[in-house]
């Protein structure tokens, strides 16, 4: 309060729904934006689960459980929408649900080609050798939870060869 009476503005709402407290939890699982991104791309079921998961490690936890293509698509829309989150905070332009669901396709798409998993039996009789794929995908994951506080974070960053990020992911947890 004596904060803002000096004239910073401390905005805590949720920068694509102006709702109060945006968390990790709203923004992924509950902000009414999200919520059609879920339904268009039939894992609605999906954001029911993780919704449910008690803090952000259980959501990473939750998410690399799922099915193999299941858990790229979670992955990319998750991706698709925290980076629509930094360009609404930033005033620009706003992606429709369709085209947002066709982009999370297509990188859905881009990466089950690009990391095919590689406990994929061959049914072929003649099996051949493929040689293992030159890029290596770093994934990185951290959190924080204080019990004290009841507030806590996450992030998870997938960096190639290159070290070009290939997608990277945050949150904040607070509890009441
Ligand atoms: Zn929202």
């Amino acid at each position: 309060m004596n904060i803002a009476r000096r004239g910073v503005v401390l905005d805590t709402s949720c920068v694509v729904c102006h709702r109060l407290f945006e968390d990790g939890g709203h923004l992924f699982f509950r902000c009414k934006g999200v919520k059609p991104l879920w339904r268009g791309l039939q894992i609605e079921n999906i954001r029911l689960q993780l919704m449910e998961c008690q803090g952000p490690i259980h959501v990473l936890e939750c998410i690399l459980k799922l099915l193999y293509e299941k858990k790229m698509m979670t992955f990319a829309l998750l991706w698709a929408w925290w980076s629509e989150r930094n360009e609404t905070n930033h005033n620009e332009s706003r992606l429709s649900t369709g085209e947002f669901i066709f982009l999370i396709k297509r990188s859905t798409d881009e990466w089950l080609r690009f990391f095919k998993p590689s406990t994929k039996s061959s049914t072929t009789s003649t099996p051949r050798w493929t040689c293992p794929p030159a890029e290596i995908i770093k994934i990185n994951t951290d959190g924080a939870f204080l019990e004290e506080t009841r507030n806590g974070g996450w992030g998870a960053l997938a960096r190639d060869s290159n070290g070009s990020i290939i997608f990277a992911a945050d949150g904040r947890i607070t509890h009441a």
